[in-house]
């Protein structure tokens, strides 16, 4: 997609602080961070939302998954714990439409979760 920034992000048009990428990932540092750690992780395929995908995609979102947990790894987030959200349509606050998961995490004090 064309006007995608994440697309543009994949094709490397406009900057990154990239952490990991493969022949189907890349997970970059959020340019508006809302943890002390907040990576987003993406496909390099162009897909809207989570609610776009097909059994096709049954392949790719398995490893989406297991990418994010080896991010979350070799980033240290996994021994302090983090979220994993993925905004799913304008109403739930998507403003990029090419899926993404969000890592959130690296806090000192242990928070107080409502949720
Ligand atoms: P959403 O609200 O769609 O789930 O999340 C989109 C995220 O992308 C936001 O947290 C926003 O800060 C981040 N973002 C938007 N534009 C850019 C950009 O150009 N570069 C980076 N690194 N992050 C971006
Ligand atoms: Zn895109």
């Amino acid at each position: 997609m064309t006007d995608c920034i994440f697309c543009k992000i994949v094709k490397k048009e406009i900057p990154a602080r990239e952490v990991y990428r493969d022949s189907e990932f890349v997970a970059f540092h959020d340019i508006s961070p809302k943890a002390p750690v907040h990576i987003m992780v993406i496909p390099l395929k162009h897909l809207e939302s989570l609610s776009g995908a097909e059994n096709s995609d049954k392949e790719m979102l398995g490893k989406l998954l297991l990418t994010v947990k080896k991010i979350a790894d070799d980033l240290g987030l996994s021994k302090t714990g983090y979220k994993l959200a993925a905004n799913n349509g304008a109403g739930a606050g998507q403003l990029v439409f090419h899926l993404h998961f969000h890592i959130l995490g690296g806090w000192k004090a242990k928070p107080h979760w409502e949720v």
